[in-house]
């Protein structure tokens, strides 16, 4: 073995040795309430396509109709010549969706992050996080080179003190949080959040990925829900979950959307998403915006407070669709999800680095196609197997 080999090896031990070993599983069916996972049909909770949009049949339309009259590849980056009619039509329905004069698309959701807020903010100034907020929002802080502060999860003292320490210094603030949390489930408190941010002068991010199509009268997000859309500077979203297909967004102000395509350096320097994605993207926001999109959403809510209902999930939020089965050691929680699978249904353990050391869990995501049957399983084998694993 070389020395390099024996360093991974060495690696790789470590990782498993601390129960944090992580393995791909390979998926043969298409995404859905049922997959067929390693040979084996499980029961899904484990996914972000929350609408069952992912395989429904106008997106399908819509994307083979792109790949036919646009291709496969976008062959360049927006800027050079890649910038297709899809990605056009895409960003206009995005800004009339979110109700915003424009929006920009991006290939992923952890690039929309990346550039976006390496786009507003540089070494000059502060840049303030929720604690739980997604590693590409982390990642983005760091790179920036912005000063970094962290504030406590949710926790509007903590956060008002960090503004109070950054307007004494100067120079522009940026606060990034996420609407409902992907790995808690919970919500931000936006409207307190907005009014700190207009006491101290400070900027607000908000990344919706999980509440895009899911919350408020039309499914803009949470900030419609609460009212605060248009106080908000920097929208974010994600197309690959409750929009089942891929990429991510911004929404806001055309300024905003003119910078980041001069500035968003993941923006610029990438090949420009696929043609079948935004098509599909587009026809999602049809299906969300119609009757069929209201009474999806509504199946959703009825099928996470069925499956809440009793059992002690740590999510405070109504109706997210997230809700995650605190079990704390890594590898309990592993133990309590092989009993899961062996009982056909298939969550996640969710472990260290993606959640802090000793606050592994379960993460249920419910659909909207799943059936009360499905949820009445799923229900008595996670009280079988967290007795299990208590006694
Ligand atoms: C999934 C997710 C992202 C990344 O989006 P991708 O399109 O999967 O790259 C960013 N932020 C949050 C909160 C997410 O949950």
């Amino acid at each position: 073995m070389s020395a390099f080999e024996a360093e991974l090896q060495r690696r790789l031990e470590e990782l498993e040795s601390q129960s944090l070993l992580r393995k791909l599983r390979c998926v043969s069916s298409p995404q859905g309430v049922r997959i067929q996972v390693d040979g084996r049909e499980l029961l899904n909770f484990s996914s972000n396509d929350y609408l069952g949009l992912a395989t429904h049949p106008k997106l399908k339309a819509a994307a083979m109709e792109a790949t036919e009259r646009f291709g496969t590849g976008s062959g360049a980056s927006r800027l050079i010549c890649g910038s297709l009619e899809p990605h056009h039509q895409l960003e206009l329905e995005l800004a009339a969706f979110k109700g915003t004069e424009a929006a920009l698309v991006f290939s992923t959701g952890y690039g929309t992050a990346l550039g976006s807020i390496t786009a507003l903010v540089g070494k000059e100034d502060v840049i303030i996080l929720d604690k739980l907020v997604h590693a590409s929002i982390v990642d983005a802080a760091r790179l920036s080179g912005a000063t970094l502060r962290v504030f406590r999860h949710n926790d509007l003292a903590d956060l008002e003190e960090i503004l109070q320490w950054s307007g004494k210094r100067g120079g522009r603030t940026l606060i990034v949080t996420e609407s409902i949390f992907s790995m808690d489930g919970d919500d931000a408190p936006l409207r307190e959040l907005v009014a700190l941010k207009e006491k101290y002068g400070a900027w607000l991010m908000i990344d919706e990925a999980h509440a895009t199509g899911l919350f408020g009268g039309r499914r803009r997000g949470l900030a419609e829900e609460g009212g605060v859309s248009e106080r908000v500077e920097v929208q974010m979203g994600t197309l690959g979950k409750a929009l089942g297909s891929a990429g991510g967004y911004i929404a806001g102000s055309r300024r905003l959307i003119e910078l980041l395509v001069n500035k968003a350096r993941s923006f610029i320097f990438s090949t420009a998403p696929p043609p079948a994605a935004s098509a599909a993207a587009s026809a999602a926001l049809v299906v969300i915006g119609s009757p069929e999109g209201l009474s999806l959403v509504n199946k959703l809510r009825a099928n996470s407070s069925a499956l809440k209902a009793g059992l002690r999930f740590a999510s405070r939020a109504a109706n997210s669709p997230i809700l995650p089965f605190l079990v704390g050691d890594e590898n309990q929680a592993l133990g309590v999800a092989d009993a899961l699978r062996t009982q056909g249904i298939f969550v996640p353990a969710i472990r260290y680095p993606t959640v802090p050391r000793g606050k592994a869990r379960l993460r249920f995501t419910v659909s909207a196609g799943h059936s009360s049957g499905d949820i009445a399983r799923a229900r008595s084998a996670l009280l079988a197997a967290a007795e299990n694993a208590a006694g």
